[in-house]
């Protein structure tokens, strides 16, 4: 009797330590900002900011369990935090698998996956354990709760007249904030053309091809293969441009990037990256194609991590756009924070303004900032939402 009861608490203590504590621990862990004095920002920058229709296009927020209409000590993104900074649209993206070892140099598709633990450890629905569209659906029926549960600070962003609507209401509601849904990497398609439209359904509006691994599609940055669009690839992007979902070419392979610029007729995206030129990381893709995505009406986001810009301080993200703009002109960079995506950073979404004061203190123009920060991405979507 006494042995059942020890192993009972035993159990309820794993339970707990499972279901409980791990989930905001893994977060706190994954997701860091830099210990650090607050940012001073001059009135002239704070102004500036404040009249910005700011965008960012790739933060991972949905993958963890925080609710985001509260604001949090961890983490990087939630509505408080995203209004205090000032950001308007948010692409919300979706991971569904990442290999254990994950690196930028070489995963293999086959490693085991670490989103199925943290699934289980923050009781996802079954369906997850072994779907990974249920996965990004999952995480985009989170958005949709929230906009219903919120509905006057986030809006669901789907189509361009829902664009239209969001910039209206903003008007009168300053800090309503728009969401959209994207996908990181297109093995949540479960290999199956089927899913696109499914997904498309549930509000998916950007697909990205591949993530750290290689997959049906094609050949992963980081995977083994360094492959372009497989057949299946080029079926499912073909149905993509059908529907008007966004293609990202974030961790695609060069020659799926190659492939994709050559098979699509609208422009593509890389929602979170940094420039080789800028810094030399097997994260980035080279400046050439940078410039050829650029060329065709694309968008290069620049993220506010390590790998991706060789540094994580403000002053080297600006630096980063700054470069950027250089290399593929100032209609063709916007900002891709990976926020919630498992990475460093020196600021969180409350603190933005940062950004804005390191960009006038780069001697960018007002225009130009306006731009960079949100100006390119909202007349991104403008163009080529359904
Ligand atoms: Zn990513």
């Amino acid at each position: 009797m006494k042995k059942t009861f020890l192993f009972f608490w035993v159990i309820a203590l794993v339970l707990i330590v499972l279901f409980v504590a791990a989930p905001p621990m893994l977060d706190d862990e994954q997701n860091v900002v830099v210990a650090h004095q607050p940012y001073s920002v001059s009135e002239q920058a704070q102004a500036l900011h404040s009249s910005l229709i700011i965008g960012d296009w790739h933060a991972d927020s949905l993958l963890w369990m925080r609710d985001l209409t509260q604001q949090y000590d961890y983490g990087h993104l939630d509505f408080p935090r995203m209004q205090q900074g000032n950001i308007a649209l948010q692409m919300f993206t979706t991971v569904t698998k990442s290999p254990s070892g994950q690196n930028y140099d070489r995963n293999s598709s086959d490693a085991s996956d670490n989103i199925t633990l943290l699934g289980l450890a923050q009781r996802w629905p079954l369906a997850t354990w072994t779907s990974l569209a249920e996965r990004a659906l999952f995480q985009a029926d989170k958005l949709h709760e929230l906009a219903a549960r919120d509905a006057d600070n986030l809006m669901l962003i789907t189509s361009r007249s829902e664009l239209a609507e969001f910039l209206q209401r903003r008007q009168t509601n300053g800090v309503l904030i728009g969401g959209l849904l994207g996908t990181e990497g297109s093995h949540a398609l479960d290999g199956d053309l089927d899913n696109i439209q499914r997904l498309f359904n549930r509000g998916f509006r950007m697909m990205s091809l591949q993530h750290f691994f290689d997959n049906k599609l094609g050949g992963s940055l980081h995977g083994t293969s360094g492959e372009g669009l497989t057949q299946f690839g080029r079926d499912a992007v073909a149905k993509m441009l059908e529907l008007g979902i966004m293609l990202d070419v974030s961790h695609s392979s060069e020659k799926v990037v190659v492939d994709t610029l050559a098979l699509s007729d609208k422009p593509l995206l890389v929602s979170h990256t940094g420039f080789q030129g800028h810094c030399q990381s097997a994260r980035n893709i080279s400046d050439g194609l940078m410039q050829q995505i650029a060329a065709a009406g694309g968008l290069i986001a620049v993220g506010y991590w390590d790998g991706a810009i060789c540094g994580n301080s403000p002053a080297t993200v600006a630096a980063a756009i700054v470069y950027g703009i250089g290399l593929v002109g100032e209609d063709h960079v916007a900002l891709g924070s990976d926020f919630d995506g498992s990475v460093t950073t020196s600021f969180d979404g409350s603190e933005l303004a940062v950004i804005t004061q390191e960009l006038l203190n780069a001697n960018l123009s007002e225009e130009q900032i306006r731009k960079v920060m949100g100006g390119n991405m909202l007349k991104y979507l403008q163009t080529y939402l359904p």
